[in-house]
């Protein structure tokens, strides 16, 4: 049964028929289910004795040796033998290839790792692996959420600031008559400036709300532990530090400071031009 092409595909509990190469060159593989799992109920668990149809589904894969190929899995839809099973019927699937799948599991996370591990922005993903925006997206969430751990670690100092993304998107609410922000641009992160865990959390908008919101669904043990808080002169991450980390000190970082110091050098210099000058600064000559 087990095949040296069917070695080579490394796919488990599929098996490879054949293959043959399409007018283009690319080689199409058939596939057979070898896999007597595949062939029980997943609901029930017991195994189906009768054939309700024959279907082929061409799941995307991985390049084999450098060449893309093209998979024909030829397999069975089956009547579940448990009468009273809430299943009537179900398609064979393998963990490689699950029901209703339209690229394969290691395909899946191949792109998903292409971003997470390997740095690779979600459209190169997508263009290398020949699949779209979203199904990278969604195995990259995927990918992230199995390695990341649930909660994070303890905190000493935690950085708290505003990130544009994106571009804001707006529908229109006929029953308020105006147009309501469905995804904002800003968001907030969070990241641990005295450990070593970088960015804990960015979440949507930047209000009040956005940062109590993320600080209240940590447990109380861990916002605790939470010493300082680095934010800009900004007076609503001010005041959802007050409400929820009421023991924290609030730090302001330099960089916010220096900035605000030079913002007000120049605008004096500025005023200071044009009363005396009676003009603004000139490129020759910026004052
Ligand atoms: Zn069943």
């Amino acid at each position: 049964m087990v095949n040296d092409t069917t070695r080579l595909l490394g796919l488990d509990g599929l098996v490879a028929e054949r293959v043959e190469l399409d007018v283009t060159g690319v080689p199409v593989v058939d596939l057979s289910t070898g896999c007597e799992q595949a062939r029980c109920c997943p609901q029930c668990g017991q195994r189906a004795l009768k054939v309700k149809q024959w279907t082929t589904t061409r799941p995307r894969d991985l390049p084999v040796g450098g060449r893309t190929v093209r998979l024909r899995w030829r397999k069975r839809r089956w009547y579940c033998p448990t009468p009273a099973c809430p299943r009537k019927s179900f398609t064979e699937q393998v963990a490689q290839v699950p029901a209703r799948a339209r690229l394969t599991s290691r395909l899946r996370q191949a792109a998903g790792a292409a971003v997470a591990d390997a740095g690779r922005t979600i459209v190169q993903a997508a263009r290398d692996h020949g699949i779209s925006w979203p199904v990278v997206a969604a195995a990259f969430t995927a990918h992230a959420s199995a390695v990341l751990p649930a909660e994070p670690e303890p905190v000493a100092v935690l950085g708290i600031d505003e990130v544009r993304r994106g571009k804001p998107h707006w529908i229109w609410n006929a029953h308020a008559g105006s147009w309501t922000v469905t995804a904002d641009r800003w968001h907030v992160g969070f990241c641990d400036l005295s450990g070593g865990q970088g960015l804990l959390a960015q979440v949507e908008g930047r209000t009040t709300a956005a940062v109590t919101g993320w600080l209240t669904a940590r447990p109380p043990a861990w916002r605790e532990q939470v010493q300082a808080v680095a934010i800009d002169m900004c007076t609503v991450f001010k005041s959802a530090i007050r409400q929820v980390l009421p023991h924290a000190v609030l730090v302001v970082d330099h960089f916010h400071i220096v900035q605000l110091a030079n913002r007000a050098v120049t605008e004096v210099r500025r005023r200071m031009t044009l009363t005396q000058r009676g003009r603004r600064g000139r490129g020759s000559d910026p004052e």
